[in-house]
């Protein structure tokens, strides 16, 4: 699958250590100069802003996509080469996903979350087969890797679900990560979708 276009979750929140906000810049430029069109909440705070600064400094093309309610408590980031204004949260993340070729997820809160998890769960039954990569900045994901690890071995998940995303510790490993997703097709998401009785 060739990759274009990638969508980026990351936090909204202003009041962050810097290690994440300099992480969030470093994937924006990574992406920009890997030639990717980005596409993001269109928010320009917390470290959705710092990601797209970063792919705006190297002149990286980068796509918001934000609920008209929103624009009217903050304007969204002025400087992307296209803001879309949609109807509610549901539209833009469906739009988001829409035009996603790869999902990359930076740390966040419930908000990251909520999209992360759709994509995984889409991905899960073969509705979006595009690679998912977790960027791991300060090891902020481990709790959640672990807790996933923890739902497979309880049989909540099939172990061929952990395949269906990627973790990287530096937002320089995304590209390579993407490049190097195991390939997944509807047919054998829907082979393992559920999980079988335990003998
Ligand atoms: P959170 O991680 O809870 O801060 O939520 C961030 C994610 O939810 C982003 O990927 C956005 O798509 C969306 N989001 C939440 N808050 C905002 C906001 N103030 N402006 C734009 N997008 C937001």
């Amino acid at each position: 699958m060739s990759i274009k276009s990638v969508t980026v979750y990351a936090a909204s929140s202003q009041a962050l250590d810097p290690v994440y906000v300099q992480a969030a810049g470093r994937l924006g430029r990574t992406l920009a100069e890997a030639g990717l069109e980005i596409v993001y909440g269109g928010g320009s705070t917390g470290l959705m802003g710092a990601m797209a600064d970063g792919a705006l400094a190297v002149d990286g093309r980068v796509h918001g996509i934000i609920p008209e309610f929103l624009t009217r408590v903050e304007r969204g980031h002025q400087h992307l080469h296209t803001l879309e204004v949609v109807g509610d949260m549901r539209e833009r993340k469906a739009r988001m996903l829409e035009k996603a070729d790869a999902v990359v997820a930076l740390p966040g809160g419930c908000g990251t979350f909520e999209e992360l998890f759709e994509a995984m769960t889409l991905k899960r039954l073969g509705q979006f087969l595009g690679p998912i990569v977790l960027v791991n900045t300060a090891d902020y994901y481990d709790g959640l890797i672990k807790f996933l690890r923890y739902s497979t071995e309880q049989h909540f998940m099939n172990p061929a679900h952990l395949d269906l995303w990627q973790t990287v510790d530096e937002p320089e490993a995304v590209i390579e990560a993407i490049r190097r997703a195991t390939s997944w097709s509807a047919r054998e998401a829907l082979a393992t979708a559920s999980v079988k009785p335990v003998r």
